[in-house]
């Protein structure tokens, strides 16, 4: 038996109002961190709006960054958040999409479940959407389970979502659940006023749909009065200790200190009847906080990439710098630079003043080149580099061409008739046609072997890391590469796949094709960040060895 019964785990569900892009993730995720740092297993689920039965085919302009979990889901980058504030892993059960819910409802449809009824939003789809929701809580791994609700209400996307949140709430009985609200308080600079009216309509068109919210959090880029608290509580019937401040914060990682200051976690307690237990253990957490805002030094590593115009298509990269920089007591400089535009002639001017440089994940040919040129000027002028899966697919490629002397090395993903695949799909991989179901994905193990930077990185020879990719490195050239000097540190133990691959003629230059980036969490800065920031540090103050007799001992040292 679990140590609570499912009946009395508590659900909070997060709406929005007014706008999107309010950081109801960051809210829930902020609201989660301080729960937990309370005593209480908490988790958060994120549903989607869209027909999409996940972000995998999208576009990463469409939403941002696709997030990867331990068991395989291609999920909403909200998830990303959630890991890095609780730093414990999501799974497929926490991000739905209304593609996901309709696929099911219509499979069973099909096998007959439904006995001959007419299939109907309510019931059917909102019973699978509570069904969904309920899942986390019936694992008897939570004592809360806070569900944030994708769009803004009066979305049509989102109506079956908020009609089964009312009907949970009136199954479950008010003691329960919770609803928070979200909203935009404006500021009118002509008269320096922030404005409730878009707050009040908002809290309206939930009432109109049968939901009283408990809290409402507001956004604002000023500090909001007593009298403006006052105003909100009684327009939209909320006890004033629950009209919220969630004023514009320099980093997202403040927002948990926030809303500890605001009492959003004691508010949700007093009214889901749970007990305070003790003050938020938040001792780390400001910690980070005081490393990042107080930077010793300071780095600039470009990010190179084809998406760079939306920065959230790179959200995990980004947030394991920051993360990595705090380790380092440093702050990372992020440069980002688009693949397309580096060629040759202005590859020095572009790069040529980086402390390091990292090439990103991606999907297609677009920028492609460019990506092996800024490789091959980290590689010859011995710049810290590191390659995230097609980042380590590029600089395979580059390695290939001018080094081993494989004119036409390439992918065969960019190039199928290339004479040397040096990246290339596996048999078992080239049988699946389905899109969205062809990838490598989630967590895999890998061995690493002693003496190798690798090594030196983890500090151990069993990991494990999250994959998305289709495209390996070709064993049949492995042979060749290592002669060459670009060997292999990384294996999955049971195909033999190459995971990790690093030069040996180079101070810090390491290639792999898992996602380390979506492990790193505040309090688990993941170690390949951390040591790729350490040695551009030690480029830009002029420390970075030249060779590599910092590996003590190993499989080609000295
Ligand atoms: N496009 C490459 C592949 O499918 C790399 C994918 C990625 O970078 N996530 O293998």
């Amino acid at each position: 038996m679990s140590p609570i019964s499912t009946t009395s785990v508590r659900y909070i569900f997060v709406t929005g109002g007014v706008t999107s892009s309010l950081g109801k993730g960051i809210i829930s995720a902020s609201l989660a961190k301080l729960l937990q740092a309370r005593g209480y297993r908490v988790t958060i689920q994120k549903l989607d709006p869209y027909i999409n039965v996940d972000p995998g085919t999208l576009n990463p302009y469409e939403h941002g960054e696709c997030f990867v979990t331990n068991d395989g889901a291609e999920t909403d980058l909200d998830l990303g958040h959630y890991e890095r504030f609780l730093n414990i892993p999501t799974s497929q059960s926490n991000n739905v999409t209304t593609g996901r819910i309709y696929q099911t409802v219509i499979n069973r449809e099909r096998e007959g479940a439904y006995l001959g009824k007419t299939v109907q939003v309510i019931p059917h789809i909102t019973d699978e959407i509570k069904r969904r929701i309920k899942l986390l809580g019936e694992t008897g791994e939570y004592d809360i389970v806070i569900t944030e609700i994708g769009g803004t209400v009066g979305d049509i996307e989102s109506l079956p979502y908020i009609e089964s949140v009312r009907q949970m709430i009136w199954e479950m009985g008010a003691s329960n659940a919770a609803v928070i609200h979200l909203t935009l308080l404006p500021y009118l600079s002509t008269t320096g006023e922030l404005k409730t009216k878009p707050t009040q309509h908002s809290v309206k068109m939930l009432l109109e749909y049968g939901i009283q919210p408990d809290v409402l959090v507001c956004r604002t880029e000023k500090p909001m009065s007593n009298d403006l608290r006052r105003k909100i509580a009684l327009f939209c019937n909320v006890n004033i200790n629950a009209v919220i401040e969630s004023i514009d914060a320099s980093t997202i990682y403040d927002v948990p200190l926030l809303m500890l200051k605001e009492q959003l976690d004691k508010v949700l307690l007093n009214k889901l009847k749970l007990p305070m237990k003790q003050e938020p253990d938040m001792a780390a957490w400001k910690d980070f906080l005081g490393k990042l805002k107080n930077p010793v030094y300071e780095v600039r590593i470009g990010l190179i990439g084809k998406y760079i115009e939306l920065k959230d298509a790179y959200k995990s990269i980004a947030e394991a710098f920051i993360h990595a920089g705090v380790s380092n007591e440093c702050k990372v400089k992020l440069e980002w630079i688009h693949s397309e535009k580096i060629d040759a002639e202005n590859v020095k001017s572009q790069l040529g003043t980086l402390n390091g440089i990292l090439v990103a994940p991606g999907f297609g040919e677009r920028g492609f080149e460019g990506k092996i040129t800024a490789i091959r000027f980290a590689r010859e002028n011995k710049i810290p580099f590191l390659g995230i899966c097609l980042g380590m697919q590029c600089a395979v490629v580059e390695f290939a061409r001018n080094v081993v002397g494989f004119a036409d090395a390439h992918s065969t993903e960019m190039k199928p008739e290339t004479t040397h695949p040096v990246i290339d799909m596996m048999e078992e991989q080239k049988s699946i046609t389905n899109k969205g179901g062809t990838m490598r994905l989630g967590e895999y193990p890998c061995n690493i072997t002693k003496g190798t930077r690798a090594f030196q990185v983890y500090g151990k020879t069993k990991i494990t890391e999250r994959h998305r990719h289709r495209y390996e490195f070709n064993n049949r050239f492995l042979e060749d590469f290592e002669k060459a000097g670009m060997v292999p540190s990384g294996m999955n133990p049971d195909t033999g796949l190459v995971e990790i691959v690093e030069l040996k003629n180079h101070p810090w230059f390491v290639g792999v094709q898992f996602h380390p980036e979506y492990k790193s969490t505040v309090l688990n800065p993941h170690p390949l960040f951390v040591r790729f920031v350490k040695a551009s540090l030690e480029k830009a103050n002029g420390t970075l060895m030249d060779t590599r007799t910092d590996i003590a001992t190993g499989a080609y040292a000295g």
